[in-house]
């Protein structure tokens, strides 16, 4: 029995980017939603109106139609608030020709968007700029997750972009000072270095969204055995830096840590009272200040993570059903293999293959087993459990409609928004 939300509609909190339930009802993906639907209702026992066009055992041939994909481990800064931090730099690569053999067998099966984020520092890998025309040359949706250093790389390909895809940056500081304390760079780099590309790749492709990313971190704040360096006071001074340089966007979300037992990404911030109100109050002030230097063509964007702390809905992002159904359509390819979820880079228990898991169809046929065997025994409600997890009301709808297929016939479809990132 699903106990979770039972309506199409998400929570008001969770943003338009994250409504992953309305995404899979675009048309262009609603046979996705409709296949897996049926094939989980048909092994929870459901009798279906027509055989399944495919193994049940194994499940429809398909890749996710969203990756995470981490180019590489290696990375220049020393970010001290870095959620990857033990997995950076170990050495382990992708093989160049195997990357490219698994996205194109992927793009073959279905896959639709690819986000380049690490793991480590995407502009790092040499081949940065070549995986980005083979992507574009499929017509992949193609967005960047990037800490600033290798923006002459993004200029170079700057062109190949169109206004579905992102660029963001990872800068979560309105001043040098802060910058360096939090970021570390090992060849000096200023941020004003960085943000002076910015006007030049708007320029090149003014369709090409770009983003100032804002990690918000706070006094007492740990990670990676540092103090995390507070930049609650920067907020405003960071928005007013993104909109002189020209970025698209500004967005604020909380800083996230590591779980001991499992390693998921959770929210960090104490819980006792009256730190937590004073810690959000003044997040809530920065913000609004920040808001008001909005803009036609500059947006100061609010995460999900950070509505649902401040109103305190995030302990009920983390009551998952037992099945994540979304290792199925947004899956992590790193250099260490390939993951479920982007919350579980390199923890075993997530593991769905290696690297080249998906390079040759032999590769594929021994992945789609271990998805499915992953789908089946990943135990969601205890791995996740601390997890404020924004697929977590997608997972609850579609954990009902798998309980009660014959809702498929009554889908509120959206309008098509060619929007496929997961
Ligand atoms: S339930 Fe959420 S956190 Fe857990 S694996 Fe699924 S998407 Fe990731």
């Amino acid at each position: 029995m699903s106990s979770g939300p039972l309506t199409d509609k998400p929570p008001t909190s969770i943003a338009a980017v994250h409504d992953f339930g309305a995404k899979l009802r675009q048309p262009s993906l609603v046979e996705r939603l409709k296949e897996y639907v049926l094939w989980q209702a048909s092994l929870r026992g459901h009798p279906l109106k027509e055989a399944l066009p495919f193994d049940k055992a194994l499940g429809p041939e398909r890749s996710p139609i969203s990756i995470n994909l981490d180019l590489t481990t290696a990375c220049n800064y020393l970010c001290d608030h870095c959620v990857d931090y033990d997995i950076l730099n170990t050495g382990i690569r992708h093989d160049d020709e195997a990357l490219k053999n698994s996205l194109a067998l992927m793009a073959d099966k279905g896959l639709r968007s690819v986000i380049l984020i690490g793991g480590g520092e995407p502009t790092v890998y040499p081949k940065f700029e070549e995986i980005v025309h083979f992507l574009k040359d499929r017509a992949v949706q193609t967005a960047v997750v990037t800490n600033g250093s290798g923006n002459a790389k993004i200029l170079s390909v700057a062109h190949r972009f169109d206004e579905r895809d992102w660029v963001r940056l990872s800068l979560d500081s309105g001043n040098d000072a802060t910058f360096q304390a939090m970021h570390k760079p090992k060849k000096k780099i200023t941020l004003d270095q960085i943000c002076d590309r910015i006007p030049l790749i708007k320029e090149k492709n003014p369709r090409l969204r770009i983003g100032f990313s804002f990690i918000i971190t706070w006094k007492g704040a740990t990670a990676n055995n540092f103090a995390i360096v507070e930049n609650i006071g920067e907020i405003v001074e960071a928005a007013e830096r993104a909109r002189r340089y020209q970025f698209d966007y500004i967005s604020f979300k909380p800083f996230l840590e590591r779980a001991p037992e499992n390693n998921a990404e959770v929210v960090g911030i104490t819980d006792a009272a009256r730190e937590f109100d004073e810690t959000i109050r003044r997040i809530r002030r920065e913000v609004d200040r920040a808001k008001s230097l909005e803009t036609p063509g500059f947006r100061v964007v609010e995460s999900t993570n950070l509505r649902v702390l401040e109103n305190r809905t995030y302990k009920e992002f983390t009551r998952q059903p037992k099945t994540c159904h979304f290792q199925f359509f947004r899956q992590v390819l790193s250099p260490l293999g390939i993951y479920n979820c982007p919350v579980y880079r390199h923890v075993p228990q997530a593991k769905m293959g290696e690297k080249g898991g998906y390079a040759t169809p032999a590769d594929y046929a021994g992945t789609r087993a271990r998805v499915a065997e992953l789908i089946r025994g990943f135990n969601a409600t205890s791995e996740c459990k601390e997890v404020t997890c924004l697929y977590n009301p997608a997972n609850w709808w579609l954990e009902d409609l798998i309980e009660h297929p014959e809702k498929l016939e009554m889908l509120d479809l959206v309008d098509e928004q060619q929007d496929f990132f997961f």
